[in-house]
């Protein structure tokens, strides 16, 4: 094996690395997004839940309001047939006014909160649904993200340990380079010579330079990107 064959080797190995990367990187990222929005959704459920049971409360006390009051108002009316004087009279309708006043106060307090349980337990509803196919979705994720890590790590320790050996087959004035220029240029540090031309960053490379590249020679690399050149015959 040339040089440049197995700097060619050393690139593959560490290009198969990276995309392992890639690819986990991504998905846990997507696991933990679900149960941020899981957990928001579980908590709107709770809270949603915890303010019904105080409307509850609050429109059980009205309607016990509402029948006390009734009840006072009918009294009164009952009172206005047995009164003696005008200003007996009037002071007991004025009372009535008074009452049904009130009636009417807590009645609209009590259809208000009536409409804000219903449209509470219809955000509910719609909460729970949610939260079930999110959990569904949830649970699938993560099987994949097991499954896929445990593969890849296998993958991975194979990987790497190909890696440190075709990484002990190269001088260490070749690797220093390799490193160098995988670090400078995202992982991607041989290219191949395409017609002319370095194949990285298209600068112009010398038909010299061209017919030794051809013959596996070298290792040469692009003046203007600094990349290795190899030949990949068709
Ligand atoms: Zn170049």
């Amino acid at each position: 094996m040339s040089v440049i064959q197995k700097i060619v080797a050393l690139q593959h190995l560490d290009s198969q690395l990276q995309d392992i990367a890639e690819l986990l990187g991504d998905l846990p990222g997507k696991v933990n997004a679900l149960k941020d929005e899981e957990s928001s959704l579980i908590l709107s459920v709770e809270s949603g839940k915890a303010r019904i049971k105080e409307l509850n409360l609050e429109l059980n006390k009205f309607e016990g309001q509402m029948v006390d009051i009734k009840g006072k108002i009918d009294k009164h009316k009952d009172q206005l047939f047995l009164v003696t004087t005008n200003k007996q009279y009037d002071a007991l309708q004025h009372e009535i006014d008074h009452l049904k006043s009130e009636l009417d106060k807590i009645e609209i307090q009590s259809l208000e909160f009536t409409e804000e349980k219903e449209s509470l337990e219809e955000r509910i509803k719609s909460e729970e649904e949610n939260l079930e196919s999110l959990s569904r979705d949830l649970v699938g994720r993560r099987k994949k993200l097991e499954v896929l890590m445990n593969n890849s790590s296998e993958e991975k320790a194979k990987l790497e340990s190909e890696r440190n050996e075709q990484r002990g087959g190269i001088d260490g004035a070749t690797l220093s380079r390799y490193d160098r220029i995988h670090n400078a240029r995202r992982g991607l540090s041989v290219v191949t010579v395409q017609r002319s031309a370095c194949g990285g960053c298209g600068a112009f490379i010398p038909p010299q330079i061209i017919s030794e590249v051809r013959a596996g020679r070298g290792p040469h690399t692009c003046d203007s990107c600094s990349r290795f050149l190899y030949w990949e015959s068709a």
